[in-house]
């Protein structure tokens, strides 16, 4: 094994979940296999090499097509609450790999250790709600206008479900997609961000453990990797009818125009730039844990991240001073360790893109009055880390429409009441998450009415990121319209048939139409 971080466990946590120093990056559950160039991880922690992965070739892509079309010629026969029963073997793998599964993703990813640890949590969750939804995937009844009839529709699955994930949740967005396309009866071929493919090969693993042990056929969870060109495969397969893509716009609008060029269905989460009014009305307290945690979480890289504090001019200094104090009592450094609040960000790509939008706010006019550097020395060797940064600047500056996704606050003000906030929160081509802050009840409720957030998730009293699974995720706009997890989500990955029998010995036609021969 290289030489990782072994103070914080993550040899243990690797050889626990079955990742090696050479890894096959092609897999049909218990099949490891590929013949593409090699790939390395690096982790952003302290910049050693995790493991390397040999990538997926065009022949093995199509050896995990037969795999999966033939598994699914069983998996969708078994019926759904046993499905649900194999779902929920894999949320007590999960359970009991907890604490391994989510040093990984702290370690590759760069995210804090708690955060690792919700985010399996979450994947644990989802499986809980799949369990239950096994035996609720129901469509309605309906009154025929014709006599002697029966109308209902019911819901069969799609077949071979793609799922294309981000780097920055590198294990949740495949559970949230995986959980429910199984229970659903359909089979699922994960492409994993080729930033972060130790996180892809040791949940397969999980999973594989689970179907292996059930006496099911390969093929119903299926790993492969690498760059776009893998993704590419996929989102051009007829095969293939419904791909979850998860990332950047640029990514979603390329995947969107690929797969609605055959006619096949897409499901799209891609970037955001949210953003948290502040009243006069706002408690001070709640709006300065919402927003640090929003902004600096995850160093700034979840789709979700607080992007924009939108104050009230009443507010503004007060806001402005209580947020800057308490960025200066963050520690940054190793996210393993518990008394760091922030960790690396991914790479030195993304720290080019931190400075880059910081040089462009000024440029426009803006002013950084925190952060700004990228930090040197012992713990920083890695070159990944940066100091959470805020900048004041306007609304309509270029590089405030855009998403960076790098831990980067910028403070807007506004005058008058909350419909000029909301009009400049809405302001962006993105539309996943917001949030407002107040106690008066007026301001909360215009910014839920139709004329208030037009966003996907729209917070009263809480910040941005951190939803729940029991409700359905996705925004609007260039965020890509799809919803994935709770609530009715599971019917993407659904076909609905709707369904009229005829008991009687007539053949009446509807609208009454008379056609005697
Ligand atoms: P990215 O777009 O660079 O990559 C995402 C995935 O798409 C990777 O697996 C990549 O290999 C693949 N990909 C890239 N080009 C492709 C193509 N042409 N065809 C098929 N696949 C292709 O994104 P990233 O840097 O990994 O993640 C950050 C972005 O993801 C941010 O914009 C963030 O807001 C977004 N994101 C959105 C959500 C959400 O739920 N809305 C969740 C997480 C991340």
């Amino acid at each position: 094994m290289q030489a990782v971080a072994t103070d914080f466990g993550i040899e243990k946590a690797l050889k626990e979940l079955g990742v090696k120093d050479i890894n096959e990056g092609t897999s049909t559950g218990s099949k490891n296999f590929s013949n593409g160039e090699v790939i390395e991880s690096y982790s952003p922690v302290d910049g050693k090499l995790i493991g390397k992965v040999k990538t997926t070739t065009k022949e093995d892509y199509d050896k995990v097509l037969d795999a999966a079309t033939s598994a699914f010629q069983t998996w969708r026969t078994m019926p759904a609450p046993q499905r649900g029963e194999i779902v929920r073997q894999f949320g007590d793998k999960l359970r009991e790999k907890k604490e391994a599964l989510g040093k990984l993703v702290s370690y590759e990813m760069g995210k804090s250790y708690q955060e690792g640890l919700g985010e399996v949590q979450e994947m644990i969750d989802i499986c809980d709600f799949a369990v239950g939804l096994s035996r609720q995937l129901h469509g309605l009844t309906m009154h025929s206008e014709r006599p002697g009839h029966r109308m209902y529709e019911q819901y069969h699955p799609l077949g071979v479900v793609g799922i294309i994930s981000a780097f920055n949740f590198p294990v949740a967005v495949w559970a949230w997609n995986t959980a429910l396309a199984w229970v659903c009866g359909d089979v699922c071929i994960w492409k994993p961000s080729e930033k972060t493919p130790m996180c892809g090969i040791a949940c397969q693993n999980i999973a594989a453990e689970v179907f292996k042990a059930n006496d099911l056929p390969e093929g119903i969870s299926n790993l492969i990797i690498g760059d776009h060109r893998v993704g590419e495969m996929m989102t051009k397969d007829t095969r293939i009818p419904l791909i979850s893509a998860t990332g950047s716009t640029r990514m979603g609008k390329i995947v969107a125009q690929e797969v609605a060029g055959r006619l096949g269905k897409s499901l799209l989460e891609l970037g955001g730039n949210n953003a948290i009014i502040v009243t006069p009305d706002a408690d001070i307290k709640m709006t300065v844990i919402g927003a640090v945690f929003g902004a600096v979480g995850t160093a700034g890289q979840r789709c979700t991240s607080t992007r924009r504090l939108i104050i009230h001019e009443s507010m503004y200094d007060k806001v402005k001073d209580a947020v800057v104090a308490a960025y200066n009592q963050l520690k940054i450094g190793n996210p393993l360790d518990e008394n760091n609040h922030v960790g690396p960000v991914i790479d030195k790509d993304a720290v080019k893109m931190y400075q880059d939008a910081l040089e462009r706010v000024v440029d426009e006019g803006g002013k950084v009055i925190v952060g700004g550097e990228v930090l040197s020395g012992e713990g920083f060797e890695s070159g990944c880390y940066v100091r959470p940064a805020i900048a004041e600047a306007q609304p309509d500056y270029k590089i405030v429409q855009h998403e960076t996704f790098a831990p980067v606050l910028y403070l807007l003000k506004y005058s008058g009441d909350v419909h000029n906030a909301l009009e400049i929160q809405n302001g962006v081509k993105q539309g996943l998450s917001s949030a407002i802050m107040t106690n008066n009840l007026r301001e909360a409720e215009a910014f839920l009415s139709v004329q208030g957030s037009d966003c996907g998730i729209a917070n009263v009293n809480i910040g941005t990121s951190g939803a729940e699974i029991g409700g359905a995720f996705g925004g609007e706009k260039e965020t890509g319209g799809g919803r994935e997890s709770g609530s009715d989500a599971w019917k993407v990955y659904m076909r609905r048939q709707t369904n009229t029998i005829n008991y009687t010995a007539d053949l009446p036609l509807a609208q009454g139409i008379k056609f005697d021969l």
